[in-house]
């Protein structure tokens, strides 16, 4: 059997590969050199052409692109009207953003706890948690694998709350057949570079409701209107405008608007791609009792960001932490995705406590992420796999 590098034995490979990377092309370059040319750098023609991109590739009747996903989460909080006294209920496996858009508003988020199997929010934990004081959820699609949508949605419009779904993994996938983006209330979507399509930094608010549209303009450009309609006084004149609300400047650089718009012509390309990884990745892993393969719900067909190596501790010898290091000497650089949001001092203060979610709690010391990204060759996804089936098989109970 090959010693693991850790233990002094030879690395599946001589170079660092990390667990996420960016794809540009000349085309992605092209774009926003153009732009620098052209006479608009913000509030430019790029924004309105990427947001209606973003519509005719998801179905979504609006969007509204901003500065980041976490930008999307607070404007989409602020528009289903979260404020002080309110709850918001949220799973404890993302990013810390999908809770502290509660807090933004004034409002406590609340944890549920996620399905043991598919790593989401449990539908049935989120009813439990339900009180008079919920005004909506923010349903991660963690990984990129859709949320269960038809009972988060049944349950939110027989308790008029609004499903808000944080997308940040979730762009390429679909629920039914049809995009997510084009389902929930609004669903906020990332485009950091480790995410599956990239502006750099940017996000988007994608919704059906014209109400909630209108909103997140007014929220994204300083609450602030040009329409007289919307106006509380006659207009002194051309130049005149009113703030009618108390917004942000969340506005996307017609920039990093051009780079997206390029970035989305290759988002079949980067999903197809992603989809080979994991198959890869699931039909090698499967057959290794050590390692717990994340399970697919029939209608999710997911384009993952994320690939999750879940380990069944009661089979190994060693634990994640050793396991992570092992890989690492290997020349294979992980990551783990999440800390529970409600470990983080911030939240200790704010009076939470570990205990609150255990399948949470338990799969967090179980996990790490994968390196997966379009620009990783066939060699590279095999050294991962002898990488982790080395280490698996060494250190097996
Ligand atoms: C990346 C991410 C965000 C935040 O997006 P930014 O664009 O980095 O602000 C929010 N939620 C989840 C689940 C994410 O992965």
């Amino acid at each position: 059997m090959d010693k693991p590098a850790i233990c002094g034995g030879d690395p599946v490979r001589d170079t660092k590969i990390f667990y996420g990377h960016q794809y540009i092309d000349e085309a992605d370059i092209q774009a926003v050199v153009d732009v620098l040319k052209s006479d608009y750098l913000t509030c430019g023609p790029k924004i309105t052409e990427l947001e209606e991109k973003l519509c005719r590739i998801t179905g979504a009747a609006y969007a509204v692109v901003c500065s980041n996903g976490t930008a999307a989460l607070h404007m989409a909080c602020q528009a289903a009207g979260v404020k002080a006294g309110d709850e918001v209920i949220t799973t404890p496996i993302t990013f810390a953003a999908s809770a502290n858009c509660a807090l933004y508003c004034g409002a406590r988020p609340v944890f549920a706890d996620v399905n043991e199997e598919t790593y989401n929010i449990d539908p049935e934990q989120v009813k439990a948690l339900t009180s008079k004081k919920t005004k909506a959820v923010v349903a991660v699609d963690f990984t990129g694998q859709s949320v269960e949508l038809a009972p988060l949605l049944a349950h939110c419009r027989a308790n008029n709350l609004v499903l808000i779904e944080d997308g940040a993994h979730v762009i390429g996938t679909r629920y039914k057949g049809k995009c997510n983006g084009s389902i929930a209330d609004m669903t906020t979507l990332s485009f950091h570079p480790v995410k599956t399509v990239t502006s750099g930094e940017g996000g988007a608010v994608l919704t059906n409701s014209e109400t909630f549209y209108r909103k997140l303009l007014l929220y994204r450009a300083h609450g602030i209107t040009r329409d007289p309609e919307q106006m509380a006084h006659e207009p002194d004149g051309s130049w005149y405008y009113e703030q009618t609300a108390l917004g942000m400047n969340y506005r996307m650089t017609d920039m990093q608007a051009a780079l997206l718009i390029s970035q989305l012509d290759k988002l079949p390309m980067f999903s197809a791609r992603r989809k080979e990884i994991v198959k890869a990745y699931d039909e090698a892993f499967s057959g290794l009792p050590q390692i717990i393969v994340q399970k697919e719900i029939p209608e999710s067909d997911t384009t993952r960001h994320l690939y999750i190596l879940r380990l069944d501790r009661e089979k190994l010898r060693i634990g994640r932490k050793q396991f992570f290091e092992a890989l690492e000497a290997e020349n294979v650089c992980c990551n783990v995705h999440y800390i529970p949001t409600y470990y983080f001092p911030y939240y200790e203060k704010l009076g939470y406590a570990r205990g609150l979610c255990p399948k949470a709690e338990k799969l967090y010391e179980e996990i790490i992420s994968l390196p997966l990204y379009y620009a990783m060759s066939n060699q590279d996804v095999r050294d991962v796999i002898n990488a982790v089936t080395k280490i698996a098989e060494y250190y097996k109970r």
